[in-house]
């Protein structure tokens, strides 16, 4: 059984192309038995439409979904969201959470402050800075963002090395710490196959820290970050044996942002 993608984007958030008619067919095609849309929450803290959907664009990205899901009876279309977590805008991004029944929410650490650390204009950052420390901060973030309790997965989990940059400490304890949290925080995480193609050229997260998430027994999701209908469900095979070799033996689905526990 092909398994389900959760993060698929959409061209509402400036950055995907292709018609969300054309994710669905791939989905269909490729025959996931569930799909999910996970497109860009509007941002708060700037104004950028090549980032993240427009404010007005919301609603309209949630009746799409409805739309999509009234023309494919018998085929589950989950309408996810992927929101930034950004400290000072939580109220913000909780308020649009409620507008919505989304059946779950992922959440991302895209920003350290002002610094897109994912953005390839900003990469030089990594140069001038302690990539040990990055680590550090990146990794609080992520904490911070899933006591915060607005989300049910965390996404990319490890996306701090997508250019590269590896930590010289051996940073085990603080993996270990976010293992703790996300488990007490009630977050799961997503294997995300967008790593594959990216200068990393690895599964987001890496199987050392996918290992540790497993040992606190932290539940796994699904996405190949889609922004083009061809890479909807790319690699999942290559996710698969990952979530095994971690000692996954099962995962989770989402309807209404419950869990639905599933057999890898
Ligand atoms: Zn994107
Ligand atoms: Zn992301």
């Amino acid at each position: 059984m092909i398994l389900p993608d959760y993060h698929i984007h959409t061209p509402f958030c400036g950055h995907a192309s292709g018609d969300m008619k054309e994710y669905v067919a791939a989905a269909r095609k490729l025959g996931m038995p569930e799909m999910g849309f996970a497109d860009h929450l509007p941002l708060f803290h700037i104004d950028d439409r090549t980032l993240a959907m427009s404010h007005e664009d919301l609603p309209r990205y949630v009746d799409r979904v409805q739309a999509l899901r009234e023309a494919n009876p018998g085929f589950t279309i989950r309408l996810g969201i992927e929101a930034d977590y950004i400290a000072r805008h939580l109220e913000d991004v909780a308020r649009d959470l409620a507008l919505y029944p989304f059946d779950y929410v992922y959440g991302s650490v895209h920003f350290i402050g002002d610094w897109g650390i994912d953005q390839s204009r900003f990469k030089f950052e990594f140069e001038r800075r302690d990539i040990d420390e990055v680590y550090q901060i990146y990794f609080e973030h992520v904490m911070a963002a899933a006591r915060t309790g607005l989300f049910d997965v965390m996404t990319h989990l490890d996306v701090v090395k997508k250019y590269g940059h590896r930590p010289a400490a051996d940073i085990s304890n603080l993996y270990h710490e976010v293992g703790e949290t996300l488990s007490k925080s009630d977050v799961a995480i997503e294997l995300n196959s967008s790593g594959l193609r990216k200068p990393v050229a690895e599964i987001y997260p890496g199987l050392e820290l996918l290992k540790i998430m497993r040992s606190h027994g932290v539940p796994i999701t699904f996405g190949s970050d889609a922004h083009k209908p061809s890479q909807v469900g790319k690699d999942f095979d290559k996710l698969r044996g990952h979530a095994r070799a971690a000692g996954y033996e099962d995962y989770v689905g989402f309807q209404g942002r419950e869990r639905v526990p599933r057999p890898l």
